[in-house]
């Protein structure tokens, strides 16, 4: 007998006739003798919903309000599932993240799980129940609902399959598996049958959001077999392992984008030590991430320094770094919310020269103008211009030969 942990997304449980296919997917599953946990999303369209609520009612809602509100969808799912279920016949108990429990940190809209009680759910499961999870959700020390942060069921699934020793956890969405990038933006994207770790971690923080960053996370630490596939078509998906393939030997794996960037530059900064702790210092401060960083040294013993933030901070970065520009009797502050980040990953261009190359021909072919470079062992990012994004993703898609199964090696 296996134990399977399955998590079907907010399009998977849209509908009650979605609901109910689940139900039928869940039972014929159960029937076959293997124990199923399931965790579920909230109906697609329903967290947004209710942060639009939020918002009607208050600019700035707490954070500790907002998670009781935006926890809600996902109550409303795993009960429905757990109805359809027994209208077929099947045993099944939906359960609440407090309830099981999942408990987490205190921080507030993206709380970290802690720990995870299996006694309720291993009591469940030997009694041959089906045991459904609210996904996204936990309850910290002192019992406040927390949640997980956005996609965050993927890593309530993932947790729950570690904690319980799963022998695999399945990702049912919309799409059948993880593709060389985002199929809605470039069609000619191709499935992987298997992608590393390393890899997908890149990708997701990298802003492919077919899975939670930290559910990839959990899964490479707690060794959990992670495959993600379409709930509405049947094949075997796209597998997260450890080993890299030996069937293919692509270079690069993957083009993720992220459209959510904003870039801020202050210039005519004196050039002395501990000034990118004095640009950077009141950012962190204000719990604003920071993404890439570049300092260039002009003539004149000044530097100037760019950074990037999520869009949503970008107002209030760039308040905090007028500020600093009068502090430092800098030149003047400039920025940018109409950038985007476009990266090519791969583990194989460890090895192989010459990638960055291609990337840079191919934008400057096109006449696209990169703004900001980084690097690491496995991935190039560049950040150009917003309207460049689609055309940038394709073009670097055929370039690098992305719809093509790379030959054997
Ligand atoms: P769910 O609601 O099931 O959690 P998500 O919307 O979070 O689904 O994730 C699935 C979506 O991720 C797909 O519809 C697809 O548009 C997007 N996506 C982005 N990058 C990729 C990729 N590399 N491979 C597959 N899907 C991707
Ligand atoms: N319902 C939550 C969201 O929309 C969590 C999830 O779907 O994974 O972000
Ligand atoms: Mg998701």
């Amino acid at each position: 007998m296996s134990l399977y942990v399955y998590k079907f997304g907010g399009t998977s449980v849209g509908s009650t006739e979605r609901i109910r296919s689940v139900a039928e997917k869940v039972k014929k599953a159960h029937d076959l003798g293997d124990q199923i946990i399931v965790v579920l999303s909230a109906m697609s369209g329903e967290t947004n919903r209710l942060i639009a609520l939020a918002k009607e009612m208050q600019a700035q809602p707490t954070e500790r309000e907002m998670d009781v509100l935006i926890s809600t969808g996902e109550q409303v799912t795993v009960a429905l599932l757990s109805m359809a279920l027994h209208e077929l016949g099947c045993d099944a108990c939906s359960y609440t993240g407090g309830q099981v429990k999942i408990l987490t940190d205190s921080t507030y809209t993206k709380a970290r799980i802690l720990h995870i009680d299996e006694a309720r759910i291993r009591a469940d499961l030997n009694a041959g129940k089906v045991v459904v999870v609210a996904g996204f959700q936990g309850v910290d020390g002192d019992g406040n609902i927390t949640t997980l942060g956005r996609g965050g069921s993927d890593t309530t699934a993932v947790a729950l399959a570690a904690a319980l020793k799963a022998d695999e956890c399945h990702i049912y969405t919309d799409v059948d598996g993880v593709y060389t990038t985002d199929p809605r933006v470039e069609p000619k994207a191709r499935r992987l049958d298997h992608i590393t770790f390393e890899e997908m971690l890149e990708m997701a923080s990298l802003g492919s959001k077919v899975l939670q960053i930290r559910s990839v996370e959990f899964a490479g630490k707690y060794n959990v077999a992670l495959r993600v596939l379409s709930s509405f078509k049947e094949g075997c998906g796209t597998l997260i392992t450890y080993e890299e393939s030996q069937m293919e030997s692509a270079l690069i794996s993957g083009i993720a984008f992220n459209r959510d960037e904003a870039k801020l530059t202050i210039t005519g900064v004196p050039d002395l030590p501990g000034v990118a702790f004095k640009i950077l210092g009141p950012i962190a401060e204000a719990n604003i991430e920071v993404d890439m960083i570049v300092q260039n040294i002009a003539d004149d013993a000044t530097t100037d320094f760019t950074f990037t933030v999520h869009r949503n901070d970008y107002q209030r970065a760039k308040t905090l770094l007028e500020q600093t520009c009068i502090d430092l009797a800098a030149r003047k502050v400039t920025g940018d919310n109409g950038i985007v980040k476009v990266s090519i990953v791969g583990v194989g261009m460890r090895s192989h020269a010459g990638i960055a190359s291609t990337m840079f021909k191919t934008l400057a072919a096109l006449g696209i103008n990169i703004r900001m470079i980084s690097t690491s062992e496995i991935k190039i990012s560049v950040v150009v211009d917003e309207k460049y994004l689609e055309l940038a993703v394709r073009e670097l898609h055929a370039a690098f030969e992305l719809d093509k199964v790379p030959e054997i090696a």
